[in-house]
């Protein structure tokens, strides 16, 4: 089974989903790239 990756699009760095992406209580999802802290908000996550 893999891992989910999810590529930063400032530095091209590819990390493992559930560590760049954070669920928050109301329901937003926020991306933290763990290589250049580039964070976006609010995002999209396709399931499938
Ligand atoms: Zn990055």
């Amino acid at each position: 089974m893999k891992m989910p990756k999810c590529v930063c699009p400032l530095c091209n760095k590819t990390n493992d989903l559930n560590r760049v992406i954070t669920a928050q209580s109301n329901q937003n999802v926020i991306y933290k790239c763990l290589e250049c802290d580039y964070t976006l908000r609010n995002i999209q996550v396709s399931k499938g």
